[in-house]
Order: C-alpha cells, then sequence, then structure tokens
C-alpha cells in the first residue's frame, strides 16, 4: 500500500489550494515541487468571492491576509481605443448584486507563502524537489522526483503550470495559442485616490488595467504589442511612471514608487481532456487565458474545490467515473470562459471597423440594461451551472416567525 492518497504536483497558488483542501477533506497528500512557487512574483490577482469563501474554508480569511488586501468596489471598462465610435464607460458595482465587494486584489508573494504555511500545518508531506518522471497506469500514479524519491498513489492532480509534466505522463493533448502581446506588470503609488476602482483601459494593443491595493498604491498590468512592451520595460521608473500617468489619463494623479517590473508572453492553452488516466488537471495545466476580467485563478481554484468535492468520502479517489464527471463539470465551465475572453482581447487587437462597432454596441448595451450587467457581472463571478460546495454563499437564515 502507498504512503499516500493523493500525489499535486506544482507549489503555484493552485497545487498549494487543492493539497489543503484534501489534506483537509483528511487525505493523505504528497506536494511534489521544488519551492513552494515563485514568491518574487510582482503579480497581484483579483479573488473573487467564491475564492474568498474557499480560502475561509481553509482558514486563511479574514485574519493577516484580509488586512493585507484591497476590496474591489467596483469595476470600470474604459473604451480608449481612439475608435470612431466610442464606448461608453460601464461600471460594474456589486452593490446591483446585494455585495459590497466583487472580491480582494492579493500580492501573489503574499498568497504563495499563505497557502503554503496552511499546508504544512495540515501535514501535507512536501518533497522539497519537482517531479523528473511520472507514469500512469489503470491502478494508480507513480512519480520520481528530480531528488530521487518514488511517490505512488491512486490519483495524481497535475498543477505544474502550463508546460505540464503530468498532463504529458497521462497522455493529454493541448491546444496552444500565442497573442501578438505581452503583458508589463508592475504597481505604483499615487497622490489620487483610487476609491476601490479597478479601471480596464481598453486600448489599442489590448486592456491597461489597474488595480487597488492598499493605501494610495495600485497595481498595472499593461498588455502592449511586444516590441512596446520591451521598450516600456527598458525605461527608468520616472520614465515608465511618466507613461502610466499618461495611460491612466492622470485619473491617479502623479505616479511614483514603482514596483519591480516583470513581462508575461500573452498565450492561451486548452487541455483536450481535463483528466484522464488517473491524473486531473488543476490551473494552468489545464487553462491558460490573457489577464482580462480576473478570471485565471478563479477559474484554477473552482477546478481544485471541484476535485476535493469529486473525491470526498470515495475509496478510490482516482476512479474513472470521478475522472469523467470532473472532465464534464469543468470544460463546461472553462471552455465559453475562454472563449469570451479571446474574443475580448481579438477584438481590440483586430482593427476592424465591424468589430470595433461591435465591442462599442456590445459596451453600450452594457451600461444601459442593468438586467443584462447584472447577468454578466454573475456569470464573471460563478459559472452558471453551480460552484463547489466551499465555495457557495451560505443560505439565508430563514425568517423568523413572531408568534
Ligand atoms: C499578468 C497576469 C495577471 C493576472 N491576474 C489575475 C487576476 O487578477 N485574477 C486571477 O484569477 N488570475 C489572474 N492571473 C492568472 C493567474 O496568475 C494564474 O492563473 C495563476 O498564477 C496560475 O497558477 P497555477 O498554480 O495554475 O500555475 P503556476 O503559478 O504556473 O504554478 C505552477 C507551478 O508548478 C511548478 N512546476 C513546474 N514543473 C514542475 C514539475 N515538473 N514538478 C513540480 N512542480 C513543477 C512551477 O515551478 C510552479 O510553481 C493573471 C495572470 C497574469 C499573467
Amino acid at each position: 500500500m502507498s504512503d499516500f492518497d493523493v500525489i499535486v504536483t506544482g507549489a503555484g497558488p493552485a497545487g498549494l489550494a487543492a493539497a489543503c483542501l484534501l489534506a483537509l477533506d483528511g487525505r493523505r497528500v504528497a506536494l511534489v515541487a521544488r519551492t513552494p512557487g515563485d514568491q518574487s512574483d510582482p503579480r497581484t490577482v483579483a479573488l473573487m468571492q467564491p475564492s474568498i469563501r474557499l480560502l475561509m474554508h481553509l482558514g486563511l480569511w479574514p485574519g493577516q491576509l484580509k488586512a493585507e488586501t484591497q476590496p474591489l468596489r467596483k469595476l470600470r471598462l474604459v473604451d480608449d481605443t481612439g475608435s470612431l465610435f466610442k464606448a461608453p464607460t460601464i461600471t460594474f458595482d456589486p452593490a446591483e448584486l446585494g455585495e459590497d465587494a466583487f472580491g480582494w486584489n492579493f500580492p501573489l508573494g503574499l498568497l504563495i507563502p499563505a497557502l503554503s504555511q496552511r499546508a504544512a500545518e495540515l501535514g501535507v508531506q512536501m518533497t522539497g524537489a519537482d517531479a523528473a518522471t511520472a507514469q500512469s497506469s489503470s491502478d494508480g500514479v507513480s512519480v520520481t522526483t528530480a531528488a530521487g524519491q518514488r511517490i505512488e498513489a491512486q490519483v495524481a492532480l497535475a498543477a505544474d503550470g502550463r508546460n505540464s509534466l503530468l498532463r504529458d505522463a497521462a497522455g493529454i493533448r493541448t491546444n496552444r495559442w500565442s497573442y501578438d502581446q505581452s503583458a508589463l506588470v508592475t504597481s505604483f503609488d499615487h497622490t489620487g485616490t483610487h476609491d476601490g476602482i479597478s479601471t480596464e483601459y481598453h486600448k489599442g494593443a489590448g486592456p491597461f488595467t489597474t488595480v487597488p491595493m492598499p493605501g494610495d498604491r495600485s497595481s498595472l498590468v499593461w498588455m502592449e504589442r511586444p516590441a512596446r512592451a520591451a521598450e516600456l520595460m527598458a525605461l527608468s521608473d520616472q520614465e515608465l511612471g511618466a507613461e502610466i500617468q499618461i495611460g491612466t489619463h492622470g485619473e491617479l494623479g502623479r505616479i511614483s514608487n514603482l514596483g519591480p517590473r516583470r513581462l508575461f508572453p500573452m498565450q492561451g492553452l486548452v487541455a483536450r481532456d481535463f483528466a484522464k488516466n488517473r491524473i486531473i488537471l488543476i490551473g494552468e495545466a489545464a487553462h491558460v487565458v490573457p489577464p482580462i476580467g480576473a478570471q485565471g485563478l478563479n477559474m484554477s481554484l473552482r477546478d481544485a474545490a471541484q476535485a476535493a468535492d469529486l473525491m470526498e468520502g470515495e475509496a478510490d479517489p482516482g476512479n474513472a467515473d470521478i475522472l469523467n464527471r470532473y472532465d464534464a463539470l469543468r470544460r463546461r465551465d472553462v471552455q465559453p470562459r475562454q472563449q469570451v475572453i479571446d474574443m475580448m482581447n481579438r477584438s481590440l487587437l483586430s482593427g476592424f471597423l465591424a468589430l470595433e462597432t461591435g465591442r462599442a454596441a456590445g459596451m453600450a448595451l452594457l451600461a444601459q440594461f442593468g438586467p443584462l450587467r447584472r447577468a454578466v457581472m454573475t456569470y464573471g463571478l460563478a459559472p452558471s451551472g453551480g460552484l463547489p460546495r466551499v465555495m457557495r454563499a451560505p443560505a439565508p437564515e430563514p425568517p423568523v416567525l413572531l408568534a
């Protein structure tokens, strides 16, 4: 008999969350990874209410994390394409859904250590070395680490990122594509206030998005053509700050104190199967999307929670029925969402008048019609087919009947 029920590969946010969820359910979990993720990552991630409920289930929320993150009070979409048909600005307000925030903005450099510490507290066994080889058979999965340790379990969750070794071991193929864009990520102080509002300026080379952080500080995801992005990376802090000020039309005041910056080439990926041969794909091993509408990690946490739901109480957590159900449920959430994000991104890049007009007309409809806006907000927060157990909102208290 193996020492473990489940192997998780990859200590990014998706793998760490999955390992914690399964350990909480009483599973013996081996986390195969060199280090607990990349803590120098300058990105922040906007996690929506369902993901916050998952963190609450793990005992990580509110606590210290809440004190160091920023609530997202509103989301604004601004047509900044300079197109002939300028769309009206849309403001999404969670009050229309009865919430006071869509979610919270987390520095990844804060989230990853918090998840990693929780995994250790829950008894997750960390190997301290990456997976070097993996095999799956009808009975189970075996992984050998770069340090030569061999681990076996009935099932493996592959959270080892977009070039997943475990995905290859399962024989799962992918569809991949790239966009003619890179995202420059940094953060900065500003003299104006953000009022908890995240603004996505839709420009000709893609979205330029500011996301509020605690105090008078915001993070930035600036999607640009690769050559222009490389030019921006070579600027001094003062020069880049001036460019950001132009990009925000001065709406946040004067920009200073820039944080570390990094470029992310924009790619898309979707696995042709989400689970096969006792291996379940989680996070970017299964799907990669451009950072539009804060969907990537929110989807990945739904992967982790869905896998934990399906395995709960099962004697064989890698049986074919669980894998088939996971594949169907996650495909239904991920694929349409990925198509919407792809369409939004390409409509900015195309430069075709017909597409620009269509996008402007869509934004005008959203700005005008409350029910449509509410439907889009609801879909942005959660899939229409429902959420895994730990991400659901608590049922409202029954009314107290007075005698
Ligand atoms: C600019 C930008 C902004 C974003 N903003 C948001 C946002 O606001 N909201 C949101 O929801 N999402 C956002 N995302 C998406 C989000 O950051 C990703 O979905 C998320 O970080 C992916 O997590 P992951 O754990 O799946 O993958 P990764 O973070 O890539 O983790 C994979 C891990 O596997 C490890 N690994 C690789 N090979 C092996 C191996 N052989 N053995 C063991 N381990 C291995 C790697 O070292 C790594 O630690 C953004 C993405 C970008 C690019």
